[in-house]
Protein backbone atom coordinates (compact mmCIF):
# COMPACT_ATOMS: atom_id res chain seq x y z
CA UNK A 1 0.00 0.00 0.00
CA UNK A 2 1.05 3.71 -0.54
CA UNK A 3 0.58 6.31 2.09
CA UNK A 4 -0.05 9.75 2.20
CA UNK A 5 -0.62 12.19 5.40
CA UNK A 6 -1.51 15.53 4.60
CA UNK A 7 -0.10 17.06 7.61
CA UNK A 8 3.37 16.47 5.73
CA UNK A 9 2.21 19.20 3.17
CA UNK A 10 -0.28 21.47 5.29
CA UNK A 11 0.58 21.27 8.67
CA UNK A 12 -1.77 20.55 11.42
CA UNK A 13 -4.10 18.49 8.76
CA UNK A 14 -4.96 14.96 10.49
CA UNK A 15 -6.22 13.27 6.84
CA UNK A 16 -4.63 10.91 5.09
CA UNK A 17 -4.64 8.31 2.41
CA UNK A 18 -3.85 5.16 1.55
CA UNK A 19 -3.90 2.87 -1.93
CA UNK A 20 -2.57 0.65 -4.05
CA UNK A 21 -1.57 2.88 -6.81
CA UNK A 22 0.57 6.50 -6.65
CA UNK A 23 -2.03 7.35 -8.67
CA UNK A 24 -4.86 6.76 -7.04
CA UNK A 25 -3.16 8.45 -4.07
CA UNK A 26 -3.07 11.39 -6.18
CA UNK A 27 -6.60 11.09 -7.28
CA UNK A 28 -7.37 11.14 -3.83
CA UNK A 29 -5.53 13.96 -2.23
CA UNK A 30 -6.40 15.97 -5.06
CA UNK A 31 -10.26 15.70 -3.94
CA UNK A 32 -8.93 16.51 -0.16
CA UNK A 33 -7.53 19.56 -1.13
CA UNK A 34 -10.12 21.15 -3.28
CA UNK A 35 -12.78 20.07 -0.85
CA UNK A 36 -11.06 20.57 2.67
CA UNK A 37 -8.26 23.35 2.19
CA UNK A 38 -10.57 25.47 -1.32
CA UNK A 39 -7.56 24.62 -3.41
CA UNK A 40 -9.31 25.06 -6.36
CA UNK A 41 -6.61 24.98 -8.89
CA UNK A 42 -4.17 22.14 -8.20
CA UNK A 43 -1.12 22.97 -10.08
CA UNK A 44 1.50 20.62 -11.27
CA UNK A 45 4.05 21.72 -8.64
CA UNK A 46 1.20 20.71 -5.70
CA UNK A 47 1.03 17.33 -7.93
CA UNK A 48 4.89 16.75 -7.26
CA UNK A 49 4.97 17.69 -3.90
CA UNK A 50 1.79 15.24 -3.22
CA UNK A 51 3.59 12.27 -4.67
CA UNK A 52 7.23 13.62 -3.30
CA UNK A 53 5.39 12.54 -0.35
CA UNK A 54 3.66 9.58 -0.66
CA UNK A 55 5.44 6.69 1.15
CA UNK A 56 5.26 2.89 1.41
CA UNK A 57 2.98 1.47 4.28
CA UNK A 58 2.14 -1.65 5.94
CA UNK A 59 -1.20 -3.32 4.60
CA UNK A 60 -3.97 -2.29 6.71
CA UNK A 61 -6.99 -5.17 7.35
CA UNK A 62 -8.59 -2.81 9.55
CA UNK A 63 -9.25 -0.10 7.65
CA UNK A 64 -10.40 -2.29 4.11
ZN1 LIG B 1 -5.52 18.22 4.58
Amino acid sequence: MRLFECGTLVPGCEWHTRADSDAEVVRRAVDHLRQTHGEETIRETMVENIKARIRDDAPQPAEQ
